[in-house]
């Protein structure tokens, strides 16, 4: 079989989505890695963009699948968080619906095109314009999630957490979620935020795409595992909201530990005048994400703490 590079646009919806096929010279699984299913998560495209630059399909077995933008309404508007079109948050859609909004249906074109027939999937994200993050990565139950452990830990960020189904679950729809369900292992690995492109979170991407293609057996990857050291394993992820808009003042950081009961923070008034919320911990853990900017809505995110 010919070592190929062939980059071309997927029809998804209507969209033009740039993606790269990386054939290796020799027979192997397929993998498939999406960046920019939020828009402004910049630095694992950023990742994505220079991984399939750097990868010699000589040295390849099997193929590998990239697509460094796929929301590409939300990337060109600078849209955090949903589609421009619809309001839809993207990773809300899976495994989406033909019929649907353009969220909906961008989400039903990559799930059958992108994930089914995939023997694995990485979904790389960031925190948003609007969100400063702490390094995980994230996988889901379901028929393959032994496989799914291994791709989240392989992956080499700080936090490896598992989702369970059920009403304790901070979000469904997922392209993780979708994938599980159909017994494709897939993780959604989170670094870098902020709307930037900061190069330390794009070299945790990029290594842990080496060495999830190691752990595949698609590639020699070996440099990539020389600062390995296993991650935490968190099984409760609760997502804080506000009740009433106004200004946001976090009194953490992303990364912090924090005790059950701890304020991690205020809302109050626009005028300053007056205190409306104390926000705080519902358990004890680490802040996985934080909202850093003031401006939250009724009922807004504020952020995310993870706990064993
Ligand atoms: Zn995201």
């Amino acid at each position: 079989m010919p070592a190929t590079v062939i980059r071309r646009t997927l029809d998804l919806a209507g969209l033009d989505v740039p993606v790269a096929e990386i054939t290796g010279a020799l027979d192997g699984p397929t993998l498939t890695v999406i960046a920019g299913v939020h828009g402004c998560e910049y630095a694992p495209m950023a990742a994505v963009r220079r991984w399939i630059r750097e990868l010699e399909p000589a040295q390849l077995r099997g193929r590998v699948l990239a697509v460094p933008v796929l929301n590409l309404p939300a990337f060109r508007a600078r849209s955090p968080f949903v589609v421009p079109d619809d309001g839809k948050n993207l990773n809300r859609c899976f495994p989406g619906d033909p019929a649907g909004t353009l969220a909906q249906r961008l989400a039903h074109a990559a799930f059958t095109q992108l994930i089914v027939g995939s023997d694995a999937v990485v979904d790389a994200h960031a925190g948003d314009l609007a969100e400063a993050l702490e390094p995980f990565t994230l996988y889901d139950d379901g028929p393959a999630q032994a496989r799914a452990r291994e791709l989240a830990v392989s992956y080499g960020l700080g936090y490896v957490i598992r989702q369970q189904p059920g009403p304790g679950r901070a979000v469904t729809g997922t392209t993780s979620a979708a994938a599980a369900a159909i017994g494709v292992p897939a993780v959604i690995a989170e670094a870098g935020g902020c709307g930037l492109v900061e190069s330390a979170a794009v070299e945790l991407h990029l290594r842990g795409l080496y060495r999830v293609l190691d752990l595949l057996g698609m590639a020699r990857g070996g440099a990539h595992w020389e600062d390995d050291r296993p991650p935490s394993y968190l099984e409760r992820f609760g997502w804080l909201h506000c009740d009433q808009a106004g200004w946001w003042e976090p009194q953490v950081l992303a990364g912090q530990r924090v005790a059950e009961g701890q304020v991690l923070g205020t809302v109050s008034s626009i005028d300053g005048a007056q205190v409306r919320e104390e926000v705080r911990a519902p358990f004890g853990g680490v802040v996985l994400f934080l909202t850093s900017s003031p401006a939250v809505a009724d009922g807004g995110l504020l952020l995310g703490v993870g706990a064993s």
